[in-house]
């Protein structure tokens, strides 16, 4: 019988992933959070609006690491991880601590994220970041503000924020992250070739997500 339970944690490939809130300013062109109903792989990542405490994610993310071996730990979504930044850090400095003690086999804490995290927060967000989080996927998206906003569709508040995506990425770049990753979507009208060459620039690794549509 399929279980429709709202998860806050499940699998993907080798890596665990959260699901913290389901809230972004963005409503990105290839969002699959619609189209798929908010289904992922057979997952409901629809929180119904009961976003997790700290708590309820440290149980059932120290059920899922004891279950089966994995590579990294990702906060991901549905949703933009940063909406929920107290948590986000929380869970991670936590996940820190298991990784001192040695309680898993060694692992990778990712964050992927849109770049608005230093304006949903009013403040810079990266050095707090780099204490608890190894990896830093930045969804760029674009190679221009006016491409950016066609694929991203920014809330109104967030129309001018293409430079504090790149900002955002060039101090993860500065700030010796283990991997700064910039990524985009193939197939939705991205310059890929463009955004190689900015990635190159700016000293982050390009990742081309493939874009994701009902039949995948
Ligand atoms: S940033 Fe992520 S969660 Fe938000 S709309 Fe875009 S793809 Fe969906």
């Amino acid at each position: 019988m399929t279980d429709h339970t709202p998860k806050i944690v499940y699998r993907f490939g080798d890596n665990i992933y959260l699901n913290i809130t389901n809230r972004c300013p963005n409503l990105c062109v290839f969002c699959i959070k619609t189209k798929w109903k908010m289904d992922f792989h057979g997952n409901n990542l629809n929180l119904v609006g009961n976003e997790p405490t700290v708590l309820e994610i440290l149980r059932v993310l120290d059920e899922e690491m004891r279950r089966a071996p994995f590579n990294e730990i990702v906060f991901c979504g549905y949703g933009e991880p940063t909406m929920r930044l107290d948590v986000l850090l929380y869970v991670a400095q936590t996940l820190k601590g298991w990784q001192a003690q040695a309680k898993f086999p060694p692992f990778k804490i990712r964050l992927n994220t849109n770049g608005l995290g230093e304006r949903i927060n009013h403040k810079s967000i990266v050095q707090d970041l780099r204490r608890v989080v190894d990896i830093v996927n930045v969804s760029v998206n674009a190679e221009n503000e006016e491409k950016w906003r066609q694929l991203v569709r920014p809330e109104a508040e967030y129309q001018d924020a293409y430079p504090d995506v790149l900002s955002f990425l060039q101090s993860c770049v500065e700030a010796h992250f283990d991997k700064v990753i910039l990524s985009c979507v193939d197939k939705v009208g991205a310059d890929t070739v463009a955004l190689a060459k900015l990635a190159q620039k700016m000293g982050a690794a390009l990742y081309v997500r493939s874009f994701l549509d009902e039949n995948n």
